[in-house]
């Protein structure tokens, strides 16, 4: 079994759409083994999104991000890393496939609903992020 870390976004909190987001990620077989409100600031975006500093959306995506609460969790699965990928669908929602979650619930590709990790390597580092590993005992 594998873990990876999802966030919905401050767009679907504020959409109401964490519900069916969550019930849709335990459809694809995910166990939540851990779920955090969050509200990130400046420099925890900053540290979050590091590797897209030299990107022209990094700005504003700091902006999105900090703008109200998200919800960090740890999920665990089969190949969770990659199916969790699969399962989100393309950052842009309008080039994402049918029904993937962010086909389903994203508004825009920045406004897109969701993240996920997208290496084994990056996983690790995203969920001590937000978890401690007094808080992700049992998992993994
Ligand atoms: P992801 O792995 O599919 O989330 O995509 P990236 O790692 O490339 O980008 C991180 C996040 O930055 C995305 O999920 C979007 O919220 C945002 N983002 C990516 N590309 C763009 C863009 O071209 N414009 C804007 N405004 N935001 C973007």
């Amino acid at each position: 079994m594998g873990l990876t870390l999802a966030i919905i976004k401050p767009d679907a909190v504020e959409g109401r759409r964490v519900g069916r987001i969550l019930a849709h990620l335990e459809d694809e077989g995910f166990g939540i083994r851990a779920a955090k409100f969050v509200r990130l600031d400046e420099a925890g975006a900053a540290e979050f999104y590091a590797v897209h500093r030299e990107r022209p959306f990094y700005e504003p995506l700091k902006r999105f991000m900090t703008s109200g609460p998200i919800l960090a969790l740890a999920l665990e699965r089969e190949d969770a890393v990659a199916h969790l990928r699969k399962v989100i669908g393309a950052t842009d929602p309008a080039e994402a496939e049918a029904g993937t979650v962010r086909a389903l619930y994203a508004e825009n590709k920045e406004r897109n609903a969701i993240h996920a990790s997208d290496s084994d390597e990056t996983a690790q580092q995203e969920l001590a992020f937000f978890f401690s590993k007094r808080g992700l005992m049992g998992a993994g």
